[in-house]
């Protein structure tokens, strides 16, 4: 492939989601294959988680945002399909609790970073606290503004601490979304998706895309980019997810081994000392 599938948005970038169109498709890619392409990347996160959660050198926090129907759940669900449950670990921020809203907003969130070796995803986070808490008024615009610098301090906080940070936003159309949401009116098997609220929430389209704006713009960093992804196509929007994922984490494959490799060796040594002691004779 070789070619961005999806748009980055680092430091300094200004974003006008007009501007990135939902249901773009890399020319290079083909639908007919995109399975078989699906299957190989997922083949080789496994591999690569494998060596990530070996290595235990740095963890990954992926982040999954975006306007309800666009495929968050799907993605955790697709993506990770061959990686082991057991060095991976899910959250999904919802409705803080009492105990949570007692706390500053990011309490919650930092409780459960993955530790090293683990691949942390989030499904939604703590930019919920300057999306849906902005476009409700749920604390006022000089808290609610504050936050992007908070924000952008904890993920270099992260990042400093060897956590490799990807925030994804799934960049869908309201027609697109529209169209998801008959889907679950119409289809019975689909019915049990329905949430009030989605529906509610569909009148204040257009203030989420501007509180979404100034999140990508305001955190996209070097350290912490986020990525814009095509996600009116679900196929699309797991290729280009999975794909990133597998190409960020290919850049740390050497050291990764390299470690396990140092450890390995010390390992070794430290046998050789126990049999120069005689502390081991039968092995
Ligand atoms: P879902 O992801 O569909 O299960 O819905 C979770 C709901 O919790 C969404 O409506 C979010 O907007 C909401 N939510 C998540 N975090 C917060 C937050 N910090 N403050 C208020 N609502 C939130
Ligand atoms: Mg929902």
């Amino acid at each position: 492939m070789g070619e961005d599938l999806l748009w980055k948005i680092t430091k300094g970038d200004k974003v006008d989601l007009k501007k990135y169109d939902p249901a773009y498709v890399a020319p290079s890619i083909k639908r007919e294959e995109v399975d078989m392409q699906l299957a190989r990347l997922g083949a080789e996160l496994g591999e690569l988680q494998e060596l990530l959660a070996a290595a235990r050198h740095h963890s990954i926090l992926m982040v999954l945002q975006g306007m309800d129907t666009s495929g968050k759940d799907g993605t955790i669900s697709h993506v990770f399909a061959q990686v082991n449950p057991q060095a991976c670990k899910v959250n999904a921020f919802k409705i803080p609790t009492p105990e949570e809203a007692a706390h500053d907003f990011l309490w919650r969130v930092h409780k459960v970073t993955p530790e090293k070796g683990v691949l942390g995803i989030f499904n939604r986070s703590h930019y919920e606290d300057v999306l849906v808490v902005r476009v409700h008024n749920l604390v006022s615009e000089d808290v609610w503004s504050r936050r992007y610098k908070d924000i952008n301090h904890f993920e270099k906080l992260l990042t400093e601490n060897n956590t490799i940070v990807l925030k994804f936003f799934l960049h869908i159309s309201q027609e697109e979304q529209t169209e998801r949401l008959r889907a679950r009116i119409n289809e019975k098997d689909k019915a049990w998706k329905i949430s009030t609220s989605d529906f509610s929430e569909r009148k204040y389209w257009d203030e989420y895309q501007k509180a979404y704006e100034d999140a990508l713009s305001k955190c996209g960093t070097d350290d912490a980019p986020w990525y814009i992804v095509p996600a009116n196509h679900k196929w699309y929007r797991n290729l280009a997810i999975a794909q990133t994922l597998v190409e960020t984490m290919r850049t740390y494959k050497d050291d990764w081994k390299a470690e396990l490799e140092a450890r390995g060796r010390n390992e070794l040594e430290s046998l050789q000392q126990l049999r120069a002691r005689k502390e081991v004779t039968d092995l």
